[in-house]
This record gives C-alpha cells, sequence and structure tokens, in this order.
C-alpha cells in the first residue's frame, strides 16, 4: 500500500503541509505532479515563462528525489485521467495535497476527491500556502472582511508563533517510495518552447557568485530568498521601479517555491510594510475564496453598468506600449520583455487603461494573465479591481493617477522610463493618444453617470 502526495503550486521538499502530513502517514509516498491540459490548452503562447518556471522547479525537486533512490511522477493529460491511471498501477489508499482557492482549482478537487472516493480512496487536504485561509480572519460576527485595514488588523492580532512554523519535513525522508527515476517530459512534449532570456525576468536573476546566500539550498533554483538587507530597507525603495527595491518573490509565493511561514518570519522581524503587503496577497486570496463571482463580475455589482469604450485599437497601443505616456508605455514594454511588471507601474498602467482609454479592467486583467511571470488570479484581480474602483476596498473611481506627476514622484530622473523607452526624446516617439485632463473628465462623466453619483 502507498499514499500519493500530489504537488500543484507548493513545488518543493521543504516546510510543505501535504508533504509533511504524507510522509508521517506510515506507509510510502509517491510524489506526483499533473501537467494539466484544461489549464494548458488555454495558454495562447507556446512559449510560457510560467510553464517553463514549472518545469525547471519539477527538475530540481526531481535531482533531490533521485538522491534519495525517489522519483517523481509526471503526468500530462487531466487530472481525471491521471489519477485512474495511477490509481491503476499502484496500490492507492489516499491522496495527500494543499488546498487551493481558484474556482477551477475547487472544482477540480471536488472532482478527484469523488473520483477517489468512488474508489474507497481517501483524500488529504492542507493550508499551505497562506498563513490564514479561509474564515480564519473573519468579524467578530463570523463574515468575512471587504476592507483591508481592519482584515489585516485581525491577522496581526491573531498571528501566534505557532501559525509560522516550518514543518520539519526532512526528518521524514525516508518515507519516500523508492523507485529507479523516471524520466520527466520535455517542454517540448508538452507541447511548449524555451522562452528566450528567461532567466533574466525578475526573481530568476542568477544567484551572485560570492556571498551566496539566495541560492537555495533545497531546489537548488535560483533564489527563492529574501534578501535581508532588501527587506529592511523595502519602505523607502519599494515605490521606486528604477530601484532594485522589492523582493521579487512573486514567482516564488505564486508557485511554491519558497515558504510563507519562512517569509513571513523574516518579515516579522525585518519589515513591517513588508508584511502587510504579504497580508495583502492573503486578504485578496481570502475575497476569492468568500466572492468566486469576482473572477468574472466587479466586486461592487453597480460598476458592471460602466459602458467601457473598448476600442481595439487603442488597447493594442496599451498593450505594445506606443500609448505617447512614458511611464505607461515603459511599464507595458517591461511587462512584454521579461513577464515582470513593478507594483507601482501596474497602478498606472492599470489605471490608464481604465480611466483614460475607458478600457473594461477584464481586458487588462486578461493581458497581464498571459504575460506576467508571478500571475495569480486572486491578486491580478484583486489590482485590477483596485485601480478600476469596482473591487472591495478599491481606489475611490475619481482618483485618475496622473501618469505625469506619477512619474516625478517615482521615477524623477526618468532612469526608469529611459532603460524601456529609450527613444522618449525623439521625434519618433508617438505624442499622447489622449489628452489627460480631456481623458479625466470623461473618465468622471461616463463613471458618475452609471453609478448614479
Ligand atoms: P514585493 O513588493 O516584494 O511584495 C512581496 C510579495 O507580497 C509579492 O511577491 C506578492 O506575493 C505580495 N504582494 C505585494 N503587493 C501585493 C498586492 N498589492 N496584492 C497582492 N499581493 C501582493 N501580484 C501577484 O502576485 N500576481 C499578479 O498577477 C498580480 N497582478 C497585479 C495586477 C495589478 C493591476 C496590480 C496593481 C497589482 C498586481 N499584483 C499581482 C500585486 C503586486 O504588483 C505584485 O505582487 C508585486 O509587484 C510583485 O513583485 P514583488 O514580488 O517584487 O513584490
Amino acid at each position: 500500500m502507498i499514499v500519493l502526495c500530489w504537488f500543484r503550486r507548493d513545488l518543493r521538499l521543504s516546510d510543505q503541509a501535504a508533504l509533511y502530513h504524507a510522509l508521517r502517514s506510515g506507509l510510502q509516498v509517491v510524489p506526483v505532479f499533473v501537467f494539466d491540459t484544461n489549464i494548458l490548452d488555454d495558454l495562447e503562447e507556446k512559449s510560457d515563462r510560467r510553464v517553463q518556471f514549472i518545469h525547471t522547479a519539477l527538475s530540481a525537486m526531481q535531482q533531490q528525489l533521485v538522491k534519495m533512490s525517489s522519483t517523481l511522477h509526471v503526468f500530462h493529460g487531466t487530472p481525471e485521467a491521471a489519477f485512474a491511471y495511477w490509481t491503476q498501477q499502484y496500490p492507492v489508499t489516499a491522496v495527500y495535497t494543499n488546498h487551493d482557492y481558484e474556482p477551477y482549482a475547487r472544482r477540480r478537487d471536488a472532482a478527484v476527491e469523488q473520483q477517489l472516493k468512488n474508489k474507497n480512496i481517501s483524500f488529504h487536504t492542507y493550508k499551505d500556502q497562506v498563513i490564514f485561509e479561509k474564515n480564519e480572519v473573519t468579524k467578530d460576527n463570523g463574515a468575512p472582511y471587504t476592507v483591508f485595514t481592519p482584515y489585516s488588523r485581525k491577522w496581526k492580532q491573531l498571528l501566534t508563533g505557532f501559525y509560522l512554523q516550518s514543518y520539519p519535513v526532512e526528518q521524514h525522508y525516508s518515507a519516500f517510495y523508492r523507485q529507479a527515476p523516471l524520466p520527466l517530459p520535455a517542454l517540448e512534449d508538452l507541447g511548449f518552447r524555451a522562452v528566450e532570456n528567461h532567466s533574466n525576468a525578475p526573481g530568476l536573476e542568477e544567484a551572485p557568485a560570492s556571498g551566496n546566500k539566495r541560492v537555495s539550498a533545497d531546489t537548488g533554483f535560483p533564489p527563492p530568498w529574501p534578501e535581508e538587507a532588501l527587506l529592511r530597507h523595502y519602505a523607502q525603495t519599494r515605490d521606486f521601479p528604477a530601484v532594485h527595491g522589492t523582493s521579487r518573490l512573486g514567482v516564488h509565493l505564486r508557485f511554491g517555491t519558497i515558504s510563507i511561514r519562512m517569509l513571513a518570519r523574516m518579515a516579522q522581524h525585518l519589515s513591517e510594510v513588508y508584511l502587510n503587503e504579504l497580508i495583502w496577497r492573503e486578504f485578496y486570496q481570502m475575497i476569492l475564496w468568500h466572492f468566486p463571482q469576482v473572477e468574472n463580475h466587479s466586486f461592487k455589482k453597480e460598476y458592471d453598468a460602466i459602458p467601457w469604450r473598448n476600442n481595439p485599437a487603442e488597447f493594442e497601443r496599451w498593450c505594445e506600449g506606443q500609448t505617447g505616456y512614458p511611464i505607461v508605455d515603459a511599464g507595458m514594454r517591461e511587462l512584454n520583455a521579461t513577464g515582470y511588471m513593478h507594483n507601482r507601474v501596474r497602478m498606472i498602467t492599470a489605471s490608464f487603461l481604465t480611466k483614460h482609454l475607458l478600457v473594461d479592467w477584464r481586458w487588462g486583467e486578461a493581458y497581464f494573465a498571459r504575460k506576467l511571470l508571478d500571475y495569480d488570479l486572486a491578486a491580478n484581480n484583486g489590482g485590477w479591481q483596485w485601480a478600476a474602483g469596482s473591487g472591495c476596498d478599491a481606489a475611490p473611481y475619481f482618483r485618475i493617477f496622473n501618469p505625469a506627476l506619477q512619474t516625478q514622484r517615482f521615477d524623477k530622473d526618468l532612469q526608469y522610463v529611459r532603460k524601456w523607452v529609450p527613444e522618449v526624446d525623439e521625434l519618433t516617439y508617438p505624442r499622447p493618444m489622449v489628452e489627460h485632463e480631456a481623458a479625466r473628465k470623461r473618465a468622471l462623466e461616463v463613471y458618475s453617470k452609471a453609478l448614479g453619483k
């Protein structure tokens, strides 16, 4: 008899809740992963940074497992087909996995649980990717919070050392099922190609040659490791896109190549402002759990009445970084070239699309979803609805970022702008596609009329 540990967005062999419980179950553990065609088939671009990232993370896990005379089992197909296959191959009594709060993942897990139940196989799930989940942080009357500040206050009140403890998975490695290594599928077998300059994406840079603190010992992966000095100065540096002032750990949090408990412990000691950002992440995960309708609808229903202009040619210029607003264009070009965009610039570009151009936030959200290496449904949806004004605890609709003022405050010397828009002073650089003041007025009129304000 054996048990399966199903990896999804928790691609590491240390401090991992489901893996810990599986290894302690008393039975031998076979680690498994599904390259889910329900997800992969929807990806338009066949050189996708996320698929490549997952592939690299799995290879790193496989190296570790092989050293322990074990192996990862990777299936390319639907989860349903994967479990039909594995439960035929092995005498499986239980499957262990971690919670995932996205609507598709919830449907998938319910279906797999039922499939296993029909074969008398139990399904055990755990909290792993957040400190607090679902109903753990609620108002006193049990209702979910919809405003960040009181949520974060309660989050901090509830936090004890217990929630930050790591799972000592390493002590139980002897419970891995011993087996000759199985080959992992190549990217090409999955229908994908490698991305050029993938490792230049922020969060994936090579670790410095000396003082190798940033190389993770357990995955060998480039650096899912926060820099202490950076976190100490985070409050002062985080808003300036030209500076390496944020942790760039989004992708590692997204795929679980870093443990949230380890990171939150560091944040607690080094930077309250950074801890707040990790709480924003949990806030949006909690919102998506309680209000899954936000995936397709405005959190504030009345915002679904806004008559978006949705001009395809204007949207195209925004996507390509050709709006004539240097800070907007720099952000979009950074995104297109690296799969990353600085948070301050995400806010500016999202505000520009929804307010200056009156394009539906769902168009922008979908574009970011295609391009961001750290794409996360909850955070992306939260960020877009915040910018459009339609979300919980969003920027009020009449708050319209002025790109010129934002540039003056956060990129005064145009260091960031010039990096991505080197032709900014040339005649070839486009004139602004809309005039700021006129666009602002138009947005205010359209919003206030649709909202009846
Ligand atoms: P740091 O500043 O170092 O923050 C540390 C971590 O905290 C981040 O990695 C992230 O996990 C979390 N975090 C920080 N800010 C936020 C926030 N506002 N909301 C939720 N979590 C946060 N973040 C994503 O992880 N995936 C997305 O798809 C995403 N889309 C966004 C879209 C828009 C329009 C906006 C305005 C923001 C979006 N964010 C998203 C939030 C934020 O921009 C990124 O998390 C951050 O820029 C990632 O860079 P970093 O790792 O250096 O962040």
